[in-house]
């Protein structure tokens, strides 16, 4: 069945005002700089379900351990979870790694060049290929995230799902332009079109678009589930004792945390406390110097090689605070 696009009075002024605003306005970021793929990609995957503030903070450190997709393909696992700590969804971090060796091995270290054979890399789905191919290669072919569909579905008035968002999208696209008008798009959608409060008077576009703020969304988000969580905080002779997540654990397979300490009574203070978000949870996190329950498992690992080693994003942010880090 032919999947109609949603309808925009004017393309064409569309993409004429949409770029200009881009080109005077757009946040000045490091992945912006040369069109790379392999920096192209690995901003992409960093970014999903991430924010930009936390992914400009990792991306230098990651692209200095790993500059080229060669180093990266060549890397041991174990030190790309290290560097991808404190990002978080390290599937992500996983699927990366394979992607490079897929890249070196197939393609002899040169990304494809076109969104289809992108696709075929590990962890590279539909938005991904189409922002590389596009940024990367010019090839016209659009993206859609999540800010996309919400500006998308504002800007046409009509409630836009799956394929039709898509084909919309493609219909808006600047061919000449395609990289920039992806990224334009999103940009949008990240600081003007914000999902509760858009700046419909500072929008390029407003006069192109149907709804003009009326779709601002009127919900709160759900409230955050809170759990309070113990830990144990064991050092001895600058070493640290620490467990390893299991290796089929549905959430960050394989890592290093401190060992948990379950049923832990308040009778006395935490050495300190500290708070964490992980999804839908707010955690206050307590943490106690006392040694880890017995068979626990777990090892001492010399502090000094601790930047090496794939920490989960709570045990960084505890070790950082307890100034060991
Ligand atoms: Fe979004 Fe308002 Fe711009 Fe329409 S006019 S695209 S609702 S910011």
């Amino acid at each position: 069945m032919k999947v109609e696009a949603g309808m925009c009075g004017d393309p064409a002024k569309f993409r004429r005002r949409l770029l200009g605003w881009y080109d005077m306005h757009r946040r000045d970021l490091p992945w912006r700089t040369n069109g790379d793929p392999y920096r192209v990609w690995l901003s992409e995957i960093m970014l999903q379900q991430t924010r930009v503030t936390a992914v400009i903070a990792h991306y230098h450190e990651f692209l200095r351990r790993f500059p080229t997709v060669e180093r990266l393909a060549a890397a041991r696992e174990a030190s790309v979870l290290a560097a991808w700590s404190g990002l978080g969804y390290y599937r992500r971090a996983r699927m990366l790694h394979a992607a490079a060796k897929v890249v070196v091995r197939v393609h002899g270290g040169k990304f494809p060049a076109s969104e289809k054979q992108l696709r075929e890399l590990p962890g590279v789905g539909r938005y991904t290929a189409a922002a590389i191919a596009s940024i990367a290669f010019d090839e016209p072919v659009a993206v859609v995230d999540g800010n996309v569909k919400r500006v998308l579905r504002r800007v046409t008035g009509k409630r836009l799902a799956g394929e039709e968002l898509w084909v919309t999208a493609n219909h808006l696209l600047d061919a000449k332009r395609p990289g920039d008008f992806n990224q334009a798009m999103m940009e949008l959608g990240a600081v003007v079109c914000t999902p509760r409060a858009p700046a419909c008077l500072t929008c390029p576009v407003l006069e192109l678009c149907a709804t003009q703020g009326e779709l601002a969304a009127t919900t709160k988000p759900a409230p955050q589930k809170q759990r309070e969580i113990h830990y144990s905080l064991h050092c001895r002779d600058r070493e640290i004792f620490l467990v390893q997540r299991s290796s089929d654990a549905s959430l960050m397979p394989g890592m290093w945390e401190l060992p948990e300490l379950p049923g832990m009574k308040r009778t006395a203070s935490p050495s300190f406390t500290l708070r964490h978000s992980i999804t839908v949870t707010d955690y206050k996190v307590h943490v106690w110097h006392a040694a880890a329950p017995s068979r626990c498992g777990g090892k001492w690992i010399p502090v000094g090689r601790l930047k090496q080693v794939a920490l989960t994003g709570l045990a960084r942010k505890i070790l950082r605070k307890a100034a060991i880090l």
